[in-house]
């Protein structure tokens, strides 16, 4: 399956995310961590992307078109990928169709994850990861068992840089302005679901299968 995650900072794609791959033919292509990745390893593509990622801005369409068009002629995507956070802008969404025109590719549904703007920054602000596999908790609403620590693998967890409440909102807003656009684009190609994410996670990744069907 060929899927497409959409929907505000903090809205629970990435967790979905870990869910729909668990359960669908799709490999998780997030650029947030793409980026991260980058930035861990002190690369030039890092150093760039961290300069926009503290100020909570997008990261140039030229910089990531490329990193995802590559990312999409690998061989191990061939069958079906999950895009998370990408795209964010009509650019990047136009020069996306252009990438899947050349490998024959189409998206089979665009998940849209809604959340009440009043949500949205007490949901990023208290995320935590690990920094040894990536899985998500929130000091609230999805605490690990032990504090600071990983349950699947022990990790320790840690909050992101520009998971701090002006930066959140900052982010929100550069949603708003330049990703939004996005939910008309897609109606009008007619792919888009929109599922409510205002419940637990359980019911958020029900209400996906449901929209998803079974796995083709
Ligand atoms: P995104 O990838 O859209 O920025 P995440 O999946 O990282 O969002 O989720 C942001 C935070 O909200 C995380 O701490 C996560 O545990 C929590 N979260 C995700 N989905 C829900 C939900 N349905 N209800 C409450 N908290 C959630
Ligand atoms: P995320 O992990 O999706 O929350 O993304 C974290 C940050 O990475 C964003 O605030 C942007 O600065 C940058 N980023 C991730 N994906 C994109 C994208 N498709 N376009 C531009 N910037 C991006």
């Amino acid at each position: 399956m060929k899927l497409i995650l959409l929907g505000p900072p903090g809205a629970g794609k990435g967790t979905q995310a870990a869910n729909i791959v668990n359960a669908y033919e799709a490999v998780h292509i997030s650029t947030g961590d793409i980026f991260r990745k980058n930035i861990k390893e002190n690369t030039d593509l890092g150093k760039k992307a961290k300069e926009y990622m503290d100020k909570g801005l997008l990261v140039p369409d030229e910089l990531v078109v490329e990193l995802v068009a590559d990312r999409l002629e690998q061989d191990d995507v061939k069958d079906g990928f999950l895009l998370d956070g990408f795209p964010r802008t009509v650019n990047q969404a136009q020069a996306l169709d252009k990438v899947l025109e050349s490998l024959n590719g189409k998206i089979y549904k665009v998940i849209n994850i809604q959340v009440d703007k009043n949500n949205l920054v007490e949901r990023a602000v208290g995320r935590r990861i690990c920094k040894k596999c990536g899985a998500t908790y929130h000091i609230s609403f999805n605490p690990s068992k032990s504090e600071g620590i990983c349950d699947v693998c022990e990790g320790e967890l840690y909050q992101r840089t520009d998971d701090v409440e002006e930066t959140v909102a900052k982010r929100i807003q550069v949603y708003l302005d330049e990703t939004q656009p996005l939910i008309d684009y897609y109606t009008k190609s007619g792919t888009i679901v929109t599922i409510n994410g205002d419940q637990d996670i359980s019911k958020v990744f029900n209400d996906i299968k449901l929209a998803l069907g079974s796995e083709d």
